[in-house]
């Protein structure tokens, strides 16, 4: 009779300790990707260290730092991850804001984005579509006609100049 009621009451605590982690939702568990782990794994680019900071982890370079701020020379802005073709110099533009500052992607399908609550602000992060690698933000204070502004750090883009 000891033994079972003993049993019972180890039974009840096995229950509750397992059905503790299950109710309650951590932020971890509500914002894993795992579909960009299989594409950073086949990256072949290496990144640098700061390189790693913004496209994998999220950062961002500190402003008027970055070696693409002030490009105006004619090409393609890659994923400096994957290679992906992301921004054309021609829809770049001076912003002041310390970052290169597109009015739309290349291509549409190549960028994602997603809401951003990080810092205490609503931002939209822009990501790269291929790999999910970390691009920048996008706000809706740009000067072309769809109004938006692609604000990219330098770190996540490759730049390929035109040739000829
Ligand atoms: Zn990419």
């Amino acid at each position: 009779m000891t033994a079972s009621r003993a049993g019972w009451a180890a039974a009840r605590q096995a229950m509750a300790a397992a059905a503790r982690p299950a109710g309650r939702k951590t932020a971890s568990l509500t914002t894993v990707r795992v579909r960009s782990l299989p594409a950073w794994t086949t990256t072949q680019t290496t990144l640098t260290p700061e390189q790693y900071d913004v496209l994998r982890r999220k950062g961002t370079e500190p402003p008027f730092t970055g070696k693409y701020v002030y490009n105006k020379d004619s090409g393609m802005y890659r994923c400096a991850a994957c290679g992906a073709d992301l921004f054309r110099s021609d829809t770049k533009f001076e912003s002041d804001s310390g970052w290169p500052s597109f009015t739309e992607p290349a291509v549409a399908e190549s960028v994602e984005t997603h809401e951003d609550r990080s810092h205490g602000m609503v931002r939209t992060e822009v990501t790269c579509r291929r790999c999910g690698g970390h691009l920048g933000h996008v706000f809706t204070d740009g000067p072309g006609p769809n109004g938006l502004r692609y604000c990219i750090n330098s770190c996540s883009l490759e730049f390929d100049p035109e040739s000829g």
